[in-house]
């Protein structure tokens, strides 16, 4: 199948209409497989950011006070629209982004339904009736908790946006978003849908421009009641520290270093090809992707054998070619980084069983890469890798392991493969992670809650805990005589 590489210029969404702000100001946005410039994304200066935190207040009024089963229309008509242009989005998010067209077509389809999803939890969002002996009746009322700040990162053009925006909007919550300026034409193609669908103006306000300044400017707004992030562990600190200063919730999906615990009497074969399907996907650029491999020294050398052999097997190249099954790198900080990770790890001792270089001279494509006996001081052991560098490291005693597995500051994902139902209570009880997997790596659900423990963050996105992390809880007492 042949794509265009036609770019759809990406402007800024402010009060219901299209704009390219105020500011004067834009930046390049790159196609990774390449490396050249595809188009600009405007800066949204001080005066923009003030129209759409105002247009985000007024537009809470509108939309809270809507009936959810009329919002639950919209949002589901926006699921639709999604779905039926699910091709075109996904066709610009591997121009932007760079992962393969299927994986990027199924982030569409699958972050979609986390609009359906919502829009029928949203009709379950019960306050409570509480006994009481007091002479009061005592309930509780949920509420929208107001206009949102979002901030929203590169490595899930589509699914990003939609895990912050699905859950607000069926509460009921309006939004500042401010998507990634390296991917900022799928996040227009979302937002578009959702106005299509008839999102009343000032619901939803996008824009891009200077990050800090950005959040700045929003976080310390008093119109804003709430601030959403995902992104890295340092990012979020600081923008944690912001919402502090003016007591505004926060929920932080940061980063991980995700460990994967490969028990004795595991098939190592199965697990080595399920953990390099894991790791491999979006080029290693996930949150929660495996990043860490402990495994039992007894079966260690059939588990780097077979993960090898995936790893060699996986077609590097650009994500709109046929048969491609890893893209490049979204950006040339992580091919920076995987050259320094690589090199640290080697001259601390690691072998190299494959990869270990940058492929060809255009765009930011790094060779699937497998490490073993990676000695626990390499920084790859500590620091998130995000990106294909896959270090292996062996084990003898489980206790060990756990300990090693929770001995960063991390704790988003976890894995474990075992056949042994007390082994895979014992890896889920004692891994520090909030999202655990036993005996596969697959992603994130919106039907379930996901989050991270330690610095990985706090608060929930997906289930009904998603709904609530929007909401505001008040408790009411009626006197009844
Ligand atoms: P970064 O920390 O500079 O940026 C991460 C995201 O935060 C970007 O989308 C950026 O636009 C935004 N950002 C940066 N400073 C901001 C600020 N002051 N206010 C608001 N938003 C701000 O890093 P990066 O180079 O884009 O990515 C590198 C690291 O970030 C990765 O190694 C990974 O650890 C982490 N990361 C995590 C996720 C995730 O899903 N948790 C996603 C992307 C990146």
């Amino acid at each position: 199948m042949t794509h265009s590489r036609t770019y759809p210029a990406p402007q800024l969404f402010i009060d219901g209409e299209w704009t390219n702000g105020t500011s004067g100001r834009s930046e390049p946005v790159f196609n990774p497989a390449t490396g050249r410039e595809i188009g600009q994304v405007p800066h949204a200066g001080w005066n923009d950011l003030d129209r759409a935190a105002a247009a985000a207040g007024a537009g809470f009024k509108v939309w809270s006070a809507m009936d959810v089963d009329a919002r639950g229309t919209i949002l589901v008509k926006a699921m639709q629209f999604i779905r039926e242009r699910a091709s075109e989005i996904a066709r610009v998010a591997t121009l932007e982004q760079g992962k393969h067209f299927k994986e990027a077509l199924g982030e569409v389809m699958r972050s979609s339904g986390t609009l359906g999803y919502y829009a029928e939890e949203a009709k379950r969002a019960f306050g409570r009736v509480i006994p009481t002996s007091h002479g009061t009746r005592l309930s509780t009322i949920v509420q929208p908790v107001g206009p949102v700040a979002a901030f929203v990162p590169w490595n899930f053009p589509s699914g990003g946006p939609l895990r912050k925006l699905s859950p607000g909007l069926a509460a009921g919550c309006s939004f500042v978003i401010k998507c990634s300026e390296e991917t900022p034409a799928t996040a227009c193609q979302i937002v578009k849908c959702l106005e299509d669908a008839g999102l009343p103006k000032g619901v939803v306000n996008l824009v891009f421009g200077v990050p800090p300044q950005i959040s700045e400017q929003l976080i310390a707004d008093p119109r804003i009641r709430m601030v959403a992030f995902t992104g890295s562990v340092p990012v979020g600190k600081l923008i944690a520290g912001q919402a502090a200063a003016v007591m505004k919730p926060t929920i932080m999906e940061l980063g991980g270093h995700a460990p994967v615990i490969v028990c004795e009497d595991a098939d190592p074969v199965e697990a080595a090809r399920r953990s390099a399907f894991g790791k491999f996907v979006n080029a290693g650029q996930v949150c929660t992707s495996p990043t860490r491999f402990i495994v039992h020294e007894s079966l260690h050398d059939r588990f780097v054998k077979s993960f090898v052999e995936a790893a060699e097997a996986l077609s590097v190249g650009d994500g709109l070619e046929d048969g491609v099954n890893m893209g490049p790198l979204a950006n040339p900080r992580r091919l920076e980084a995987m050259e320094e990770l690589l090199a640290d790890a080697l001259a601390k001792g690691a072998r190299l069983e494959t990869g270990g270089k940058r492929k060809g001279n255009e765009g930011w494509f790094f060779e699937p890469t497998v490490l073993t006996d990676v000695p626990l001081e390499a920084r790859i052991m500590q620091v998130e890798p995000f990106g294909p560098i896959a270090p292996i490291r062996r084990f003898s005693d489980l206790d060990a392991a756990l300990a090693e597995a929770n001995g960063t500051p991390y704790g988003l994902a976890a894995y474990g493969f075992t056949r042994d139902a007390a082994t895979a209570d014992r890896l889920a009880e004692g891994l520090e992670a909030g999202i655990l997997s036993i005996n596969h790596t697959g992603g994130s659900v919106h039907e379930a809650p996901s989050g991270g423990v330690k610095e990985s963050g706090y608060g929930k996105e997906g289930g009904p805990e998603g709904l609530q992390s929007y909401m505001i809880v008040k408790r009411l007492s009626h006197r009844l005589n």
